[in-house]
């Protein structure tokens, strides 16, 4: 991982009024570079094999430069022209994944957050000591498969985006679709109706709702994430005649869905994100800007978090012009302009040390 101390040295040859904002163009750029606009930012769109083609039809999502490189090493190699324009990276999801995790946390060009998180979410052995460390329920754990004694979700390791888990009610089930070849982690299915709430923790920030470590809390917005084919398969009826004939539920994310909570279960829904902002100090020195609990609530409402993503989620994107939540804080603001805020304060008050690494 690139040592902290590299970024603040190059951090102390840029100038804190000429900050860039850049990342790569996919999963939420259009609401980052339109975040970073508003609130006065140049922005540089960073891109590989994707098309971006697709800005000419949202100018004010457009970024004001693309680099195109020729593959990930020769993005490694041209981080000069980067610093040349005083650039602070905002990982994304897809950022993190299709570079990789160990090859972002080495990556040397000031990233905003904290990479020490790369190495407690890139596990899910480590996420799971950290959030049930903080006292977050997690769906349970099924080591032997001969003991599946209720609906179960096989998720592979290494598999992203949902794509190749597996639904097993059984041993018998399990055994007919699991592939051999793969290592697997088999966790209780969560019944119940899904959130992914945005939360964002300014640790420079002071008032609102309060962390330990002082910084304040915020909720930005909330969706559900269309996934398919489990959220139409239900048009088709029962899943076992489904399989005969070669059809398996699937949980490749296409898109997402705005949300909001029922109002009485925000207190737990904030006392499970502060719970886990609290362990991050405790455990790697801290997580702040957006992250992402996602949960499920059960009838007896009760939340169980199946992950967490600790930056931007592309879940925040309907939320472009603002949130019912976000309206009550900073009426029309998106998490991509939430990021910029918290830059461009931490620039002024010469702070970008504290939330870039
Ligand atoms: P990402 O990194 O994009 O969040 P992922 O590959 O890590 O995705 P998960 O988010 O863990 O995948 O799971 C994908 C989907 O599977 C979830 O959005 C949810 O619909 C479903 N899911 C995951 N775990 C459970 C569970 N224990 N019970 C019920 N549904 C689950």
């Amino acid at each position: 991982m690139v040592p902290k101390s590299k970024i603040d040295a190059i951090l102390d040859g840029y100038d804190p009024e000429e900050i860039t904002i850049a990342t790569l163009c996919s999963h939420s750029s259009l609401q980052i570079f339109h975040g970073a606009r508003k609130l006065g930012f140049k922005t540089l769109g960073l891109t590989i094999t994707h098309s971006t083609k697709y800005y000419d039809a949202f100018p004010l999502g457009k970024p004001d430069e693309i680099i195109k490189y020729k593959d990930f090493d020769d993005m490694e190699s041209r981080v000069d022209e980067l610093y040349d324009r005083n650039v602070i990276i905002i990982p994304h999801g897809s950022f993190v994944e299709y570079m990789g995790s160990e090859r972002f946390g080495d990556y040397p060009v000031p990233s905003y957050g904290n990479r020490e998180v790369l190495n407690w979410e890139s596990s899910r052995e480590k996420q799971r000591e950290w959030i049930e460390g903080a006292g977050v329920s997690m769906p349970e754990i099924i080591t032997d498969p001969k003991s599946i004694d209720r609906p179960v979700m096989v998720k592979y390791n290494g598999a992203k985006g949902g794509k190749g888990y597996f639904i097993a009610m059984d041993y018998n089930g399990f055994k007919l679709a699991v592939d051999p070849d793969e290592s697997y982690n088999i966790q209780e299915y969560c019944m119940g109706t899904r959130y992914y709430m945005h939360f964002f923790y300014d640790p420079l920030k002071h008032d609102g709702y309060k962390c330990a470590e002082g910084g304040s809390l915020e909720l930005m917005s909330m969706d559900r994430r269309d996934e398919s084919n489990i959220d139409e398969l239900y048009k088709l009826g029962n899943i076992d005649d489904l399989k005969k004939v070669g059809m398996y539920p699937s949980f490749v994310v296409t898109g997402n869905t705005p949300v909001v909570l029922r109002e009485s279960l925000l207190p737990k829904a904030f006392d499970m994100a502060e719970r886990v902002v609290d362990k991050s100090y405790e455990l790697f020195g801290g997580m702040w800007g957006p992250f992402c609990l996602e949960t499920v609530v059960n009838d007896k409402l009760q939340f169980k978090a199946f992950e967490i993503s600790t930056r931007i989620v592309a879940g925040t994107n309907p939320f472009i012009s603002g949130s019912p939540y976000a309206d009550l804080i900073y009426p029309g603001m998106s998490t991509g302009a939430r990021m910029a805020m918290h830059i461009k304060e931490a620039a002024k008050e010469g702070k970008l040390k504290e939330i870039v690494s």
